[in-house]
């Protein structure tokens, strides 16, 4: 087992930069009454460096994949449809609590998927599910801070969750919880909260399962073992290209077992 820095610095979980410039000289120039919430946040996405810096960066952070489901999410050009990304806030913008602004508060910004709101996006037959809603869709303006995981604050490792092949479902790893010292319930909720085991979601999940295993598949065919093919679709699946995951890195973490630890670093290799 390496250090525990050494590996959690590269595991995915939402892991942020520092906050951007941006975000610093716009809270310091614009006093939030607690009340407004609504006009701030419309002002503060109208600046010109809002997209640049804060989008961007999000986007950037998380290799482009939903903070929930962990879907790869697209800007308009070059895919097709309408720009599929949200700005979530995990505590909920209106909300004044503890006296933070919480509608311009980095590490309350996450990128998000539309979850399933709108057919206009990009591959549809993936991404649009209403009125089966997730995300932050379905979460709304509810507070869930101590009812859900942020993903912010999931551990590297261990592997939280599990997801059967077969049907696709993402479940909770609850001896793995137990190790982490995370309640199991907690992880249970938040699959629950967010809808992550939507038919849509449960599908496209079980097709990424199969191109996994389709090319584990051809891998021994050429003559690489269980193991070796393994790995190298787990190092295949689980870095960034081009500055994007491939989507739901969770499940096909699951899946690739021990050998995707081993690439991400959280195992000794021997
Ligand atoms: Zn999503």
């Amino acid at each position: 087992m390496l250090p525990f820095k050494k590996w959690i610095q590269k595991l995915k979980r939402v892991d942020k930069q520092d906050e951007p410039n941006f975000i610093k000289s716009f809270n310091e120039d614009n006093a939030y009454d607690g009340v407004n919430h609504n006009e701030h946040w419309n002002k503060f996405k109208l600046e010109a460096d809002y997209q640049v810096e804060v989008v961007d960066r999000l986007l950037e952070d998380q290799g482009f994949l939903c903070a929930y489901c962990e879907i790869d999410i697209y800007r308009r050009d070059g895919v097709g449809g309408i720009q599929d990304i949200g700005v979530e806030h995990f505590h909920p913008k209106s909300s004044f609590k503890d006296n933070i602004a919480w509608v311009t508060k980095w590490s309350n910004l996450l990128a998000v998927c539309l979850g399933g709101s709108n057919s206009a996006v990009h591959d549809p037959d993936v991404r649009y599910g209403a009125p089966d809603l997730t995300c932050d869709k379905i979460k709304a303006n509810a507070i869930l801070d101590s009812a859900i995981l942020n993903p912010l604050h999931v551990p590297g490792a261990p592997l939280l969750f599990k997801v059967s092949r077969t049907s696709g479902e993402l479940g909770v790893n609850a001896e793995a919880c137990a190790i982490a010292g995370i309640d199991a319930e907690l992880a249970q909720c938040t699959i629950s909260q967010l809808n992550l085991n939507a038919d849509r979601l449960k599908k496209a999940r079980r097709d990424t399962l199969n191109d996994v295993a389709n090319a584990l598949i051809e891998q021994v065919r050429r003559g690489r073992s269980p193991a070796e093919a393994r790995q190298i679709i787990a190092k295949a699946r689980l870095t960034k290209s081009n500055g994007r995951y491939l989507r739901f890195f969770t499940a096909c973490r699951s899946y690739l077992g021990k050998e995707a630890e081993v690439v991400l670093g959280s195992l000794d290799p021997h």
